[in-house]
């Protein structure tokens, strides 16, 4: 009886349930799902470079509207108005550009200097450490000091982050960086080789890298050991472009189609630009591309994002 009973409930909440019946039908931000939206440049507030990191985060959010929700939410304020507003626009109820300005409103509010109206526009770097570090001081990991032969360990400040910078000229590509970061060697009081590891308690879904150096290629995926000794391998998502006092992207569908955009040329579209595996990791550092007159530009890769489908 308990199974029967157990079963017409099923059926009924099936009935009452508005999720859609087959997995195939995704959440879109636009007519066709396959295809990347982009987000229109805003010429009385320059919003390049918000408009080149959202259009990246709508394409990795939309895949999982529910799990990334839940991980927008753990960015702070910022990320909570993203996912409401992308719940909204995805109903048709909102557009991303008035979600960015939202993002953008509420930045100025906690920081006038950084997140400005007008023409001055934002640095790219200020907006994705403002919004990818982990605020409230949540750790995501810790940063620990060892020695296997003095049986020695000590746990020291800076735990690792959402969001790096790669300073350093000399690793060839991000990953190679990233490894080296990880888990940094050192020479212990005792003569041994040591380490300073940083491991993150969760395996990251996202991770951000700021480029200050035009010398690393990008990594087509990058590779992190968790705590329980795992792999997790995040595969490249989104490139942003700085060149000519303005901000561009590159998108990876998780298909590893490469698609381009720029909100003020290609204003809500993105265009495909061929597979992944048509570019190596030091032409993806570049992207040369029309501005608004005609003309080609060249610019350098800024950020480079990783996530998880
Ligand atoms: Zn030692």
């Amino acid at each position: 009886m308990a199974i029967v009973s157990t079963l017409k409930r099923k059926a009924e909440e099936d009935l009452n349930s508005e999720e859609p019946k087959s997995k195939k039908i995704r959440a879109s931000f636009g007519p066709t799902p396959e295809i990347p939206v982009g987000i229109l440049w805003d010429s009385v507030n320059y919003s390049c470079s918000y408009d080149s990191l959202f259009t990246i985060l709508c394409e990795i959010w939309i895949y999982n509207p529910k799990s990334w929700t839940k991980t927008f939410y753990s960015f702070g304020n910022q990320g909570k108005i993203l996912s409401e507003g992308y719940k909204k626009v995805i109903r048709g109820l909102e557009t991303l550009e008035n979600v960015r300005n939202d993002v953008h409103e509420s930045l100025k509010q906690e920081n006038s200097d950084l997140f400005p109206y007008g023409q001055t526009g934002t640095d790219i770097r200020d907006l994705i450490s403002y919004i990818f570090t982990s605020h409230h001081n949540i750790s995501l990991g810790y940063r620990r000091l060892t020695c296997n032969i003095c049986d020695f360990f000590q746990d020291l400040d800076n735990p690792p982050e959402r969001v790096m910078s790669i300073l350093d000229g000399t690793y060839k590509s991000i990953n190679e960086w990233l490894q080296q970061w990880l888990m940094e060697p050192s020479i212990c009081d005792c003569g041994s080789p040591m380490a300073t590891s940083r491991i993150y308690d969760q395996p990251p879904s996202l991770l951000v890298f700021s480029l200050n150096t035009s010398r690393v290629s990008i990594s087509k995926t990058i590779r992190i050991k968790g705590s329980n000794g795992k792999f997790t391998v995040l595969p490249l998502r989104g490139i942003i472009y700085s060149g000519g006092f303005h901000f561009t992207s590159r998108i990876i569908t998780p298909g590893k189609e490469v698609w381009y955009h720029d909100g003020m040329v290609t204003r809500r579209n993105c265009i495909k630009k061929g597979h992944l595996t048509d570019f190596t990791g030091d032409s993806l550092k570049i992207c040369i591309e029309k501005n608004s007159s005609g003309e080609l530009v060249e610019r350098q890769a800024v950020v480079a994002i990783y996530s998880k489908k």
